[in-house]
């Protein structure tokens, strides 16, 4: 990857280490998926045509997970932070129920439950039978 394409990515948060850990995840446990689909609404990081899935790896500041890092606002510029986010929350809602609409299921994971991987193991097999646990 270029310098530039590295940035970018960083920018719109793919490629993320916990989306890399997903990915891996599923490698190993033999699914083919595609990534950071254009096509589809809310541009999902990994999808697998074949479950009729769509996942998205999200970091708890940026989507505003429910837990302590996704609740707390940098003390500059509050309502800025608040307004900014909130609105990703409403664009996050508004694709998956487009997504749901034309049916597909989805699954989110926060950055934050990547550190429990018997709890990432159990969300994925909740949709796909043959996901394997390793040890890294
Ligand atoms: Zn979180």
């Amino acid at each position: 990857m270029s310098n530039r394409s590295a940035l970018m990515a960083t920018v719109k948060g793919e490629n993320t280490k916990p989306e890399m850990l997903v990915r891996s995840i599923l490698h190993r446990s033999g699914y083919r998926y595609k990534l950071h689909v254009k096509d589809l609404p809310g541009r999902p990081d990994i999808v697998l045509p074949k479950y009729g899935l769509a996942i998205f790896v999200n970091g708890c500041f940026w989507h505003q997970h429910n837990c302590k890092k996704g609740q707390t606002l940098p003390k500059t510029n509050e309502k800025f932070w608040k307004t900014k986010l909130s609105r990703n929350v409403e664009r996050d809602a508004n694709n998956q129920e487009l997504l749901k609409k034309q049916g597909w299921k989805v699954i989110v994971i926060w950055e934050c439950q990547i550190k429990n991987l018997k709890s990432l193991i159990e969300i994925l097999s909740e949709h796909l039978p043959n996901v394997k646990v390793m040890l890294m």
